[in-house]
């Protein structure tokens, strides 16, 4: 009797880490179901001094499917000195000088 007890401890084991291991095996493999709903979500937005990331996940499993960059947003240049040579963006506080060679030097913090 002692005995049965003993081998029916090891068939319950077995069939347990068997289980485990498949579940793992699944988890590893990712969702083998159809990726029928997706949504997007904003993983770092974006703005005018940095460009941004958004991933598109399965609604069932959230796994990833897709990863874009965002593009950067434009600057909010306003004039801060007179005849036009100094402009602050309004957003990222990066300043736009005019330079000695009539370009336009840039600053970000
Ligand atoms: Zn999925
Ligand atoms: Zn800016």
């Amino acid at each position: 009797m002692e005995k049965l007890k003993k081998e029916v401890t090891i068939v319950l084991l077995a069939i347990m880490m068997t289980m485990v291991f498949f579940a793992n095996a699944q988890a590893k493999a990712g969702c083998n179901h159809k990726h029928t709903g997706r949504t997007w979500i904003i993983a770092e937005k974006a703005n005018c001094n940095h460009t941004g990331r958004k991933k598109q996940l399965c609604v069932r499993c959230r796994k990833v499917l897709l990863e874009k960059v965002i593009t950067r947003t434009k600057h909010k240049w306003k004039l801060t000195r007179k005849r036009r040579t100094r402009y602050d963006c309004m957003k990222c506080g990066g300043v736009k000088l005019k330079n000695e060679y009539g370009g336009w030097s840039y600053y970000f913090p």
